[in-house]
Formats: structure tokens, sequence, C-alpha cells
């Protein structure tokens, strides 16, 4: 029997999937009767909000549990959440002795309950993925920053076979209708101007409006750009499979959503993309970008990408160079491959050496910091509208986000959460300066 505690700290890792549940987690534990743990101080208990993607996933979250033990001996309350709790279950509790409790993306709406189970001594675990019964059971939004993500979608049917989602979140489900656009208006009321739509495949979402209409993430995205207060909408991570034409026509005629596109290829090779169960071949999303371009020709598109997945060749990744080339990324995330326990990839022949990987991986990220710094170098001399989100590191500077999503750092008075106009002077691969032209509300 243990007291039960008094402050808190959520700790996230991974997507932004995760930094969403990690937000509503701390709204929940904040509206029971809980406070979040000052910086410095030592919380009553942490939650470890996980990820699963990437290597030695399960290793890294036990060693993480490891380190909340203080100097004295004593340790705080310790909740293991996110995917390596749902992956791991019971087990993890075997583990280590230290976790208290155990709680899957689809429960988190339980942890007051388990925590006060787990007070008396108890260890519970539950893994259990109902279809997204948690919303229901958090407490309303209240205060949100100028950037707000809004979770609309979770679980994915698609299967890649290097990919462990579809087994740690479950089935594509569809948050409904009313209760985005709820949640939407409570972000805004409470400070958002922007909001990221999210979903591990989020334009897989399915929806009726109040009128029983059925409709995609467009007509989704429509109605959220009726909200007065909103200025920006964006929306990740996207399937090529699940990029309609009326999701592609919203970029072209709705001016608040952004014009950025998150759409990851992870091969350029066809082999390659059939080996890991993606839908489209390297034409058939250049196509598709073609698309999007012929609505939207100044739009960013951002990309994911893995190098060495298992009988990958060289001529295979050349074809991934090859795709690089040809869309010119203006951004991207790229991944060494990882074996996932429990995935068909794991299995398969041909793995590459752990020198080529990273020989791959390097040549790859060169390529796309060019395209990057190309992409970035041609808004020099351009006026764009910037949402500031933070303070910088020097007096007096702000940094903020241009409409395509990239950082740009200026020196104003405004605060966070103003929209400003500014001259872009400079250009890095991941990063812009400039000087305000004037403080306004872009349209
Ligand atoms: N649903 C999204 C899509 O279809 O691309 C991606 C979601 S996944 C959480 C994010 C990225 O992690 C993937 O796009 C992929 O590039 C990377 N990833 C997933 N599994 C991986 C693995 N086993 N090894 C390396 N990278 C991986
Ligand atoms: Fe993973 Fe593929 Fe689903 Fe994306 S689409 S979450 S990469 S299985």
């Amino acid at each position: 029997m243990t007291a039960l505690p008094k402050t808190f700290r959520v700790k996230s890792f991974g997507c932004q999937m995760n930094v969403y549940d990690g937000e509503r987690m701390a709204e929940l534990l904040g509206a029971s009767d809980m406070t979040p743990a000052s910086d410095g101080e030592d919380a009553d208990l942490v939650v470890l909000n996980t990820c699963h993607i990437r290597e030695r996933a399960a290793e890294r979250a036990y060693s993480e549990v490891g380190r909340l033990r203080r100097d004295d001996g004593s340790r705080p309350m310790v909740a293991l959440a996110g995917c390596v709790a749902q992956a791991e279950g019971a087990e993890a509790s075997k583990r280590s002795k230290m976790i208290d409790l155990v709680v899957g993306p689809q429960a988190y709406h339980r942890l007051p309950q388990m925590i006060a189970e787990a007070a008396t001594g108890l260890r519970p675990i539950d893994t259990d993925m109902p279809a997204i019964a948690k919303f229901g059971g958090l407490p309303r939004r209240r205060r949100s920053g100028p950037s707000a993500f809004l979770t609309v979608q979770e679980g994915c049917d698609k299967f890649c076979t290097y990919c462990v989602v579809p087994y740690t979140r479950g089935a594509e489900i569809s948050r409904p209708w009313d209760d985005i656009v709820d949640e939407a208006q409570a972000l805004i009321d409470g400070g958002a101007r922007e909001i990221t739509l999210l979903g591990q495949n989020v334009n897989a979402w399915r929806g009726e409006d109040g009128k029983g209409r059925a409709g995609g993430l467009h007509s989704l995205i429509r109605a959220i750009a009726l909200i007065d207060g909103l200025e920006r909408i964006r929306y990740t991570t996207s399937h090529p499979a699940d990029l309609t034409d009326a999701l592609i026509a919203a970029h072209g005629d709705v001016p608040k959503l952004m014009p950025y596109l998150h759409l990851p290829v992870q091969s350029g090779s066809d082999a390659v993309l059939k080996a890991m169960n993606r839908s489209h071949s390297a034409d058939s999303y250049l196509r598709l970008i073609e698309r999007v371009r012929a609505v939207r020709p100044d739009i960013a598109i951002s990309g994911d990408f893995i190098v060495g997945f298992p009988g990958e060749s060289e001529k295979d990744f050349c074809d991934t160079l090859a795709i690089v080339d040809a869309v010119g990324y203006a951004s991207a995330y790229s991944f060494k491959y990882s074996p996932r326990p429990g995935t068909p990839a794991a299995s398969m022949e041909g793995a590459i050496e752990a020198q080529v990987m990273d020989e791959r991986l390097q040549r790859l990220q060169e390529r796309l910091r060019a395209h990057s710094l190309a992409f970035n170098r041609a808004t020099i001399g351009k006026d764009l509208t910037i949402l500031l989100d933070r303070r910088g590191r020097l007096p007096g500077q702000m940094i903020g986000k241009s409409p395509w999503l990239q950082s740009v750092f200026v020196e104003t008075k405004a605060s966070i959460g103003e929209l400003v106009d500014v001259r872009i002077t400079h250009a890095l691969p991941n990063s812009m300066g400039g000087v305000l032209r004037r403080s306004a509300v872009a349209a």
C-alpha cells in the first residue's frame, strides 16, 4: 500500500500521436486532483509513454524505467504506457518490479482508476483495444498552444511487412465527426490557431456529418475550416492508397489547408515496395504527386524512407535516390530498417549488413538535405506569414512556422500565437531566418 500520488510527469517518446496522447493523459491526471511536477522536482508518478517503432524499443523503455530510481533508493509510482506497453503487456510487470501499472494506447482513460489500484499494491494491466472508448472518458480540452494536435483516426489495416503499428495500435478506426469538431472548437477557444489532424493513416478517416452524409478527411477539413479563429489546418500521416481525388481537390480550394503534404514512399524500388506490402509503385506515387501539384503547385512534399530493407540491392537503393530527385522533397524522415518482432519482414532473408545500411543512410540523408536546402533557399527574398510558436535562445528572438512548415527565426516583439510577415534573408536545410515586415493576422 502506497500513498496516492499528488504530482506527476508524463514523458512521451516517438510520433506526434504519442505527443497528443501524452497531453491527454496529463489533462486527465490534472483533472484527477494531481498536479504536474515542476522542472527539477521529483514526481510521485511518472508515466512513460513509449514508442515501439525503432530498434530495441522494449530494452530502451526498461532502461528508462531503471533510471527513475532516485539516489536515496526510493522511486516514483511508474506507469508504462504507449506501444511498448501494448506489445509487452503482462511481460512488462514480470521483467521490471518497478513498473506499477501497464496501460495500452486505447485504455489510458482508465489511468486514474488504475493508479488507485496500484496504490493498494495491485499491479493492474489494461491492454484492451476497444473501438476508441477512451475519448469519451477524457476531460474536455481547455488550454492549447498556438499549434495543436487532434487525433481523428487510430490504427492501421495496411500491414506493411516491416511495421509493428497494426499490432500495437489495432485496426483502423475513425473518431466520430461531432467529437472531432467539438474538440477543434475547444482547442481554438483554448488558444489554438493551427490544428494538425492526426492519425496513423489519417486520410483513411471516414465519418458522417450531423446530417448523416458520409465523407472522408476532405469533408472534415472543409467543416473545420469554417470555424472562426482557426487560421491553419494540417494533417498527418497520409498513406498514398487513401489520397483521394476529393482530398487532393481540398488542397486546391481550402485556403486554410496549408501547402504541405507528408506522404511516405519508403523506397523508390518496385521490388522493395512489393516486399514491403506497400500498395503503390514508384510510378503510381509520382503520378499522385503530379496530381497534387496540379492543384497546388507550391506544395511542400515530405516523406519517410527506410534503407536496408531485407534484399535491398544497390540498384534498389539507387532507385530510392532517383525518386528523391524526382519529387524534390522539402523535408523527410529516413530510417535504417529495424526488424520488429512478430512482423513478416523480421523473418525475411537477405538481411543487409550494418555497414552497408549506415553508408546508404548517409548517402540518402545527404541527398535529402540538398533538396531541403534548395527548397528553403527558394524562399529567400520572399515574404512569408509565420505563426510564432516559441521563443528563440537570443534576446528578442522568436521562432515560428511558415505555411510550408519551415522553422523561421525572427527578431520581433510579437507574442507566441501571433502571425507575422517575415522577409526571408537566409536559409539552412532545417531552418530559415528573416526580418519582420509587419505584424498581421494573415488570411
Ligand atoms: N502510417 C505511416 C505510413 O504509412 O507511412 C507511417 C507510420 S510509422 C509510425 C512512421 C515511419 O516509421 C514509417 O513511415 C517508416 O518509415 C518508419 N518505420 C516503421 N517501421 C519501421 C521499421 N521496422 N524499421 C525502420 N523504420 C520503420
Ligand atoms: Fe505502419 Fe504501413 Fe500502417 Fe504506416 S501504413 S502505420 S507504415 S503498417
